[in-house]
């Protein structure tokens, strides 16, 4: 499930803005939402390049401008309507795509002068909408897109998207309604992309998908050619191959099923970073029932347990969902009871929001009360705060490897235990400038809650 908002508007990515010519159109382009829509940006942003549509940062004088949307919660909703709103204001040919766009008369009834609606994914529907709004440059002679595809992370980490869709059918989520079932892309595929990163500076690739565990069961883990060999599409398989390539591997939105063991033991061989995403959303054998989410916490925290003896080093991080619907007192004390037992290292919470077509709200559970679930979220977060604070203070003292986001003496990076733009920092004090992108040594020598402080060794 999505766990982070992020807002690219204008374009951030200097590729992305680089000049081609001045009769090029220009075309505008706002992007909401999680990491995958990041990725569906960045699609569609390479494809405009590709065929010579230059990028701007203003509406106006736009020949067009494209909305990608976030709909996983309300309040993501209302965020994306409100960039429809500001884009139109500005310019009157607005297209929508993304998320929302499954659910067209949502957005058409608020706004019914949009240029076109599309549905996530639907590039070649955005395409067709721009080429009508303006033709595609006719001399787009210069190479205008490198290799690996315009990025619109930072050059050193990059999303690597292995699949779309789910097929769970957790009851407060309506990406399967948006997004439709598991639709994995060949091994083969995902590994060119891959090589082509690492050859293009990426240091660090984040993986993820709504189910990464799951990834190639719809495609009965077929094989395809990689250079001269043959790759499964098997999420072990995959990312054994991924941790070939001599970079940082990071999993995303992991379930624990049994076969997600044998990641452990590649974890603890160096091949792939010694960390999971797992949203385990929450830990009451009655509210993961009402969520058709897998019950028996009390066996994931033996696996949890059984992880760490194979991988000591081994981050875990997790979302979770407070006030659901029906959640009791008892419920949520569980809840606090397992984080304790747990001991996961990077927590993040959401309050549940009854999202217009998840079957969670119409469960006949009575919905918990806004009050109850800002006391919940805020119990939950300080003891979370807690759990972290203390294995943060276990880390001075070590010397950790640490990839640098933001270069100089006084430079920013992250641990092997902290993904970019959800978890905490590394602040390092560094004798020579460092450069972004760097890996270094560092000697904590202080922690906070979620930070840490250290100086390059
Ligand atoms: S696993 Fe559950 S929460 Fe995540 S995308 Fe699938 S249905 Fe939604």
């Amino acid at each position: 499930m999505a766990s982070q908002f992020m807002m690219i508007n204008p374009p951030s990515s200097e590729t992305a803005l680089t000049a081609q010519g001045a009769d090029a159109p220009r075309i505008a382009f706002v992007s909401l939402g999680c990491p995958k829509a990041l990725v569906d940006s960045e699609q569609i942003i390479s494809r405009l390049r590709a065929e010579g549509y230059e990028l701007t940062k203003s509406y106006d004088g736009a020949a067009a401008v494209i909305v990608n949307t976030c709909g996983f919660l309300d309040s993501a909703k209302a965020e994306s309507l409100e960039a429809i709103g500001a884009a139109q204001a500005a310019n009157g040919k607005i297209i929508v795509t993304g998320c929302m766009g499954a659910e067209p008369e949502g957005i058409s009834t608020r706004f019914p002068d949009l240029f076109r609606i599309t549905g996530p994914q639907d590039f070649d529907s955005v395409m067709q909408a721009v080429h009508a709004a303006a033709p595609r440059p006719h001399d787009a002679k210069f190479d205008l897109i490198p290799a690996q595809g315009v990025k619109l992370t930072p050059r050193h980490y990059a999303y690597l998207k292995i699949s779309e869709g789910c097929n769970n059918r957790c009851s407060f989520c309506i990406i399967p309604k948006l997004r439709g079932d598991l639709a994995s892309r060949p091994a083969a595929e995902i590994l060119r992309e891959a090589e082509k990163l690492v050859a293009a500076g990426v240091r660090e690739l984040l993986v993820i998908s709504q189910d990464t565990s799951a990834y190639g069961l719809d495609l009965r883990y077929s094989e395809s050619m990689f250079g001269d060999r043959v790759v499964k599409a098997k999420f072990i398989d995959l990312i054994r191959e991924l941790g070939a390539l001599g970079v940082w591997v990071r999993l995303h939105y992991v379930y624990p099923y049994p076969h997600v063991d044998e990641a452990i033991e590649l974890m603890a061989q160096g091949l792939v970073l010694p960390y999971l995403d797992i949203p385990f959303q929450h830990a009451s054998k009655e509210v993961l029932r009402a969520m058709k989410r897998p019950g028996d916490q009390e066996k994931t925290l033996e696996r949890i347990r059984k992880w760490r003896t194979i991988c000591p080093e081994l981050a875990i991080r997790s979302t979770f969902i407070v006030g659901f619907p029906g959640e009791t007192d008892e419920d949520f004390a569980i809840l606090l009871d397992w984080l304790e037992a747990a001991k996961l290292d990077r927590v993040g919470a959401f309050k549940y929001e009854p999202v217009e077509g998840a079957a969670a709200n119409s469960l006949g559970r009575a919905f918990v009360p806004a009050e109850i679930q800002d006391l919940r979220y805020r119990r939950f977060m300080e003891r979370a705060q807690t759990i972290s604070a203390k294995k943060l203070k276990e880390k001075i003292g070590r010397r950790l490897q640490v990839i640098i986001d933001v270069g100089g003496r006084e430079a920013v990076g992250r641990s092997k235990a902290d993904a970019p733009e959800i978890d905490g920092k590394v602040f390092v004090a560094s004798r020579r400038p460092l450069r972004t992108g760097e890996i270094v040594t560092v000697k904590i020598e202080r922690a906070n809650a979620y930070d840490l402080y250290g100086t390059a060794a």
